[in-house]
């Protein structure tokens, strides 16, 4: 049964007119089609795409605004990227990281939740259609859908390398390593490790390197002595000479020591160029052995933007205006990731977030005929953790800072910006025995259900290996992602 103001195929009613009032400011917009769709309570709708960083702020923001809110996304929670890799790295529950979107009612009665993903837009008749054909109309339409993993073209990597962009990818990078170091463990010729490549040296890069390094040295080294210890490799490629380009070259220069510290090989200032089965291929030639590759290089639009008639830009980015508009319509807009506008924000949490605020009360402007500044992005600053107690972080107003002030600072502002109370207090519980204590301390790490030796027969074939992530797009993810989930259990 559709929602309200949800229309499938067969039903195509005419949503009755709406008590928008037209004001000077909204002539423009409302000229080209006198009616207002509105909800069943007789308000304008909202229709929100995506529940990320961006679509949350703009439907929390619209909550004392007179309209109707429909949250649409793929997944059913939202998903906390910064702290990805802490599930990927066997440090936080999957649930730590997510939050159910149905949960934004509870504090907020003018929104719903629909589950589905946006696949065309008609902006003429102010209708958008999900993928499996059920129609939704809106007085306004905010895209919010970020963006995925962007493997350049580069041959072997869609097959073979392992994206870090979903809760599923992450689990799937957790549970690869344990497999094959069980799988190590049980070589009687002992001959067996596991080099894991991490492709990019970007915050994301840096952060997993870091993060598997201190889970290597403190945690799998003790537990896995049927392994040698230079058999547990972890590399970082990056194309430029430098980690984290945008931070302060103090900053960087800090990195690099702290990830060297930690043992982790840096091949700085060759890209890669293609990913084979068992080894990375640089530009240069070299081949870096690779049982794991972990791809965190590049972004781009997700496939199905390009169905949606908007101009795009580099990377498949939405064209917008200053006003967050997206070019020629005046009732669509798109921020976060997905959107570009003449100022190229960086794709990070607080555009999106600033950015998500800042539509609701374009919007909220719009209805009572007031017009709207344009955008104009505080940066706040940004920050990157590489371990225990390293980290580093730029922050507005504040001098460059590394080490553990850095690192405090890194896990507060993270634990305070996740949605909910439970996972606020989950998060701080797992970094803190991960990362707080000032002596040496193993990491118990959280695993996942790798898959059991049977009574009858070996082990099942196993679905995990890297010819799986070939098909892994964000679009096949979500039922396995359940199930690992529901598997995962604090050692
Ligand atoms: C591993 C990782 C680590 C990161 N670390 C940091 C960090 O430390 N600091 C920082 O500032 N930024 C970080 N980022 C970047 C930051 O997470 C993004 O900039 C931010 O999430 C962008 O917010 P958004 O709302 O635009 O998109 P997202 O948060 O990606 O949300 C998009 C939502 O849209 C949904 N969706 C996608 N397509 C569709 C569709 N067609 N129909 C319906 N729903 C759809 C998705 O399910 C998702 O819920 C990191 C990103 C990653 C991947």
């Amino acid at each position: 049964m559709p929602m309200k103001g949800h229309r499938t195929k067969q039903d195509k009613t005419i949503c009755r007119v709406g008590d928008v009032r037209p004001s000077t400011d909204m002539r423009d917009v409302m000229t080209s089609d006198a009616t207002a769709r509105s909800g069943a309570s007789g308000r304008p709708r909202v229709v929100v795409v995506g529940g990320g960083f961006a679509g949350i702020a703009a439907v929390r923001s619209l909550k004392r605004v007179d309209v109707d809110i429909v949250l649409v996304d793929r997944h059913i929670y939202n998903m906390f990227q910064p702290l990805l890799y802490q599930v990927a790295t066997a440090g936080l529950n999957p649930g730590d990281v997510t939050y159910f979107l149905r949960a934004l009612r509870y504090r907020q009665n003018n929104v719903n939740y629909r589950q589905g993903l946006l696949w065309k837009v008609d902006a003429d008749q102010r209708v958008i259609t999900l993928k499996d054909g059920e129609e939704l109309d809106y007085d306004y339409l905010i895209l919010a859908n970020g963006v995925t993993t962007n493997y350049m073209g580069t041959p072997g990597a869609k097959e073979r390398a392992k994206a870090i962009y979903t809760r599923s990818q992450a689990l799937k990078i957790r549970d690869e390593v344990f497999r094959r170091l069980e799988a190590a463990a049980a070589d009687p010729s002992h001959s067996q490790g596991l080099n894991i490549v991490i492709v990019g040296g970007g915050a994301t890069g840096v952060e997993m390197a870091g993060a598997l390094a201190e889970l290597r040295n403190q945690g799998l080294y003790f537990a896995y002595p049927e392994i040698a210890q230079d058999h547990i490799q972890i590399t970082v490629v990056q194309r430029s000479a430098e980690l984290l380009k945008p931070f302060k070259p103090r900053l960087r220069a800090y990195a690099r020591r702290s990830l060297e510290k930690r043992g982790v090989d840096l091949r700085l200032g060759s890209g890669v160029k293609e990913v084979h089965a068992d080894c990375v291929e640089l530009a240069d030639g070299t081949q870096v052995p690779a049982d794991l590759v972990i791809w965190a290089a590049g972004v781009r639009a997700h496939d199905e933007v390009a169905e949606w008639g908007f101009e795009q830009e580099w990377g498949g980015r939405v064209k917008v205006g200053p006003d967050m508009r997206v070019l020629g319509h005046q009732r669509i807009f798109a921020v976060g990731d997905v959107a570009i506008s003449g100022d190229d924000l960086p794709q990070l949490a607080q555009p999106a977030l600033q950015g998500g605020k800042y539509v609701a009360r374009a919007i909220a402007n719009d209805l009572r005929g007031r017009p709207t500044e344009p955008f104009k992005y505080t940066d706040k600053g940004t920050m990157a953790t590489i371990g225990r107690r390293a980290a580093v972080a730029q922050i507005r107003g504040l001098p460059a800072m590394t080490g553990p002030i850095a690192w405090y600072m890194w896990a507060v502002v993270h634990v305070f910006q996740l949605l909910g109370g439970r996972n606020r207090v989950a998060t701080f519980a797992n970094l803190a025995t991960r990362y707080g204590q000032f002596w040496r301390v193993h990491p118990n790490p959280i695993i996942g259900e790798i898959r059991p030796v049977r009574l009858h027969g070996d082990r099942e074939p196993d679905g995990t290996g890297n010819a799986a992530s070939a098909a892994e797009t964000d679009d096949v993810a979500q039922t396995d992602d359940i199930a690992s989930a529901d598997g995962s259990t604090s050692a």
